[in-house]
């Protein structure tokens, strides 16, 4: 029988098998006298901290803690991925504690975005969800764009309490608060410490704060919606964007077809001649052809020519299911969760998405 060993550092019991789960170590860590998890060793030695993720249960006893304290929840999600990293049911269990909305990544969305535009559109779709945030604000965790300006408005806003910050894996969470954290550095007296979650076996980054309250990280949930399910690391790296996204136009006709890779399409079925802005990765291709041909060129050339998927993910690639959409005469965003959106201008159109079945499709009125 293998020796159990529980890290010095949070109390997790320690695991060599996989990398990305709570509790990992590397086999040789086992050696040494004291032993601690990856994400203890990263925290003590680099000040920095890794996401973990974790399951649906969790999460929810995560949830409904911050119910039971006296807090201010800071709630970040992706500007580029709202609905997908939304975190849904989070408004039920803050009871009464205010929170503040953070939309993060803000450097991907062209620099001609309307930004009063845009935080109205986040409060009203805040709203519509059931959440009345006490602000909203606009970051670019990875560039350290408005990262001191939150701090401060956290500070404001927690009015002595404790913080909690929660948001979906992968929003960049953790690009923020190792960004807060450099700002401790030197600070002697301060301590970054873990801590547990009641009735978890997750542990929390815990961050002084200078009245002798806490900022605490929780770890985050995953996004069940997203892309990132269906194909291979390499694949995600080419549908994610790192870099301002260059939107693309098309002028399309009735009765014809945009491949989104192979990972989306859009059917324009119905008409007047339309402006569709694309707004993808910029590594992502964009094909153009007609409905007629379309199905024939998808069982064709998936994996190739429409790639991602590349020929290894196509094998377990899910079905393709059709939305349909009536466009009345506002303009709207045609949004493919966790992949990209399309910006379409027009009036009295009817347009059919299809995306990987578990993808989710919707459309809101434009951001842009
Ligand atoms: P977490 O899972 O929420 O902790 O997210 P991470 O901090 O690990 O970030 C997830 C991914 O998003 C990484 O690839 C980051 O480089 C990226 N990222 C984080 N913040 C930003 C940002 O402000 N802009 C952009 N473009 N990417 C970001």
């Amino acid at each position: 029988e293998e020796t159990q060993y529980i890290c010095a550092g949070c109390g997790v019991k320690v695991q060599t098998e996989d990398k990305m789960a709570l509790g990992y170590a590397p086999p040789s860590a086992l050696q040494r006298d004291v032993i601690i998890c990856q994400r203890c060793f990263r925290l003590k030695h680099y000040n920095e901290v890794q996401d973990v993720s974790l399951t649906d249960d969790d999460f929810l006893k995560i949830l409904h803690t911050l119910g039971q304290k006296r807090a201010l929840i800071v709630k970040i999600v992706d500007v580029f991925d709202f609905n997908g990293s939304w975190l849904n049911g989070l408004h039920r269990f803050v009871g009464k504690n205010e929170v503040l909305l953070v939309a993060n990544k803000v450097d991907l969305l062209p620099k001609s975005t309307n930004r009063n535009k845009l935080l109205n559109w986040l409060r009203k779709s805040a709203s519509d969800l059931g959440l009345k945030p006490i602000d909203v604000k606009l970051m670019s965790a990875a560039k350290g764009e408005s990262v001191l300006d939150i701090a401060n408005s956290i500070d404001e806003y927690r009015k002595g309490k404790d913080v909690y910050i929660v948001g979906a894996t992968n929003v960049g969470k953790s690009t923020f608060i190792n960004r807060i954290i450099r700002e401790f550095e030197g600070d002697e007296e301060q301590m970054i410490t873990t801590s547990h979650f009641p009735g978890t076996t997750l542990d929390m980054i815990d961050i002084p704060l200078d009245d002798g309250q806490t900022l605490y990280d929780t770890p985050g949930i995953i996004n069940h919606h997203q892309m990132a399910h269906y194909i291979d690391k390499k694949e995600l790296k080419i549908i994610t964007p790192k870099k301002e996204i260059k939107p693309i136009v098309h002028q399309l006709n009735e009765g014809q077809t945009l491949f989104f890779a192979g990972l989306a399409r859009m059917d324009f079925a119905k008409g007047e001649r339309t402006s569709f802005v694309s707004f993808f990765s910029n590594e992502l291709k964009i094909h153009r052809t007609k409905i007629e041909k379309a199905d024939e060129l998808f069982s064709n050339h998936l994996g190739d020519l429409l790639s991602p998927p590349g020929t290894e993910s196509v094998k377990d690639f899910p079905e393709m299911v059709k939305h349909t959409f009536r466009v009345k005469n506002n303009k709207v965003d045609l949004v493919y969760s966790g992949l990209g959106f399309v910006s379409i201008n027009g009036s009295g159109l009817d347009v059919i998405a299809y995306a990987p079945k578990g993808v989710h499709v919707s459309i809101r009125e434009s951001i842009m």
